[in-house]
């Protein structure tokens, strides 16, 4: 028998894999989210399409890898297990193949501080992680090194991966950094974007934990 805490944040995953898609932040079952629970978390499984999803179909693992018999969680569970692992603040993560991130890194090109939003995720870029196999260890480990004091990375010629407080507020920072890829890809076509210096970029960050330290 399943939790009722268990059920409404298992419904919470498949309210934000629908509204994912719909958004055009993800396409097919390509990406997956998660949020902490108890000691480990519940993940989206392994190729379900989301509108089939059930509260019931979402997977609950340890942190240490752990799946309950005859569930098979999504593909890319390390890179969730391993930020849940290195973040004590994480509470819910968000990966997708949104067009513009998937674009950009492509090119292996992190976003720098063309706008100040970039403080969203925690510093004055946001990195693409190396390219590894998805899937494999060496994906998280890539994800890990370009996710050090950041809650956003690109991944190289894949996508990306965020995390936050709550699994709407990580899809919400999902939106927004696809947005920024969107508007750096737009400006770099135009020209050679002005960046902000490290000054400007270090008022948006305290000016963005400020707010966050009154919301909670
Ligand atoms: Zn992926």
């Amino acid at each position: 028998m399943i939790s009722a805490d268990r059920t409404a944040l298992a419904q919470s995953i498949i309210d934000a894999c629908l509204r994912m898609n719909r958004e055009n932040l993800n396409q097919g079952t390509s990406g997956n989210i998660s949020a902490r629970f108890e000691n480990g978390f519940l993940i989206t499984p392994s190729g379900t399409p989301y509108d089939l999803l059930t509260p019931d179909g979402i997977v609950f693992m340890t942190l240490d890898g752990a799946v309950e018999t005859g569930m098979k969680p999504s593909s890319e569970w390390r890179m969730h297990r391993d930020i849940y692992a290195e973040h004590r603040d994480a509470k819910a993560v968000v990966h997708a193949h949104p067009p513009y991130c998937t674009a950009l890194s492509s090119l292996r090109v992190s976003i720098p501080a063309f706008h100040y939003m970039v403080a969203i995720a925690g510093g004055d870029d946001i990195r693409c992680a190396d390219y590894a196999t998805f899937g494999t260890a060496d994906l998280s480990d890539e994800m890990s090194r370009a996710l050090e004091g950041r809650k956003a990375c690109l991944l190289a010629n894949h996508g990306l991966i965020c995390f936050d407080d709550t699994v709407a507020s990580a899809l919400a920072l999902a939106v927004e950094v696809e947005a920024l890829a969107h508007q750096y890809t737009v400006a770099r076509r135009m020209g050679e974007p002005v960046l902000l210096n490290e000054i400007q970029m270090a008022e948006a960050i305290t000016k963005f934990k400020d707010y966050r330290k009154q919301q909670s």
